[in-house]
């Protein structure tokens, strides 16, 4: 299980464990603490998409401020506060245009939990990965052959190639870059507002 990076660390991967998926955060738009938290670059870049909880360590920390607020507040024993809906980190930081690691997780996120055979969204534990060239016929586990997979998919295609089942890809897989990131923070922006002004520039 990929634990949220630490700051400092070379790649900006912030999702917490109860907001890693992009179907969870929309579910749990609802509750202010599981509310996605948009992370802007000391230069107002939008760089990530972290859960509220890791937010709010990166705030008392001291490594982000808050520019904009969700309007919930969170109370605990000693602490009082207003619970963030866009964050600034306070230093710059380089963010790497390289891919992100290749695992389940990231392949999912990629393909927003959309089989990539039949087109239906489906949640994570009701999804496969699919090698759309059958590593039984030499091809390779990699970011442009891993799809995601309905299990009813998977089953019917087996080890074969799409053409051969009569499938058809819904998109070209391809690495998951910052591009992609970006596209999905603007996705989620869409029905944040206060985060349109950082994203629709
Ligand atoms: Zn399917």
């Amino acid at each position: 299980m990929t634990q949220p990076k630490a700051c400092g660390h070379n790649e900006w991967v912030f999702v917490s464990k109860k907001t890693r998926d992009e179907s969870n955060m929309v579910e749990a738009r609802k509750h202010p603490l599981r509310m996605p938290v948009l992370v802007l670059n000391a230069t107002y870049e939008p760089i990530n998409i972290t859960g509220t909880r890791r937010a709010i360590v990166l705030l008392l920390k001291g490594i982000a401020i808050t520019e904009e607020e969700n309007g919930a507040f969170l109370h605990a024993a000693r602490l009082s506060m207003r619970v963030p809906s866009v964050i600034r980190l306070t230093e710059f930081r380089k963010i790497p245009h390289r891919t992100r690691a290749l695992s389940r997780k990231n392949i999912l996120m990629r393909d927003r939990h959309t089989c990539q055979f039949c087109g239906q969204v489906f949640n994570p534990s009701d999804l496969t990965l699919d090698h759309v060239i059958p590593r039984s016929r030499g091809g390779h586990t990699d970011w442009d052959n891993l799809v995601t997979c309905c299990h009813a998919c998977n089953n019917r295609k087996g080890n074969r190639l799409p053409e051969e089942v009569g499938v058809r890809l819904l998109r070209q897989p391809r690495p998951f870059t910052l591009h992609t990131s970006r596209q999905l923070m603007r996705l989620m922006g869409q029905s944040e507002h206060k985060w349109r002004k950082y994203l629709f520039y």
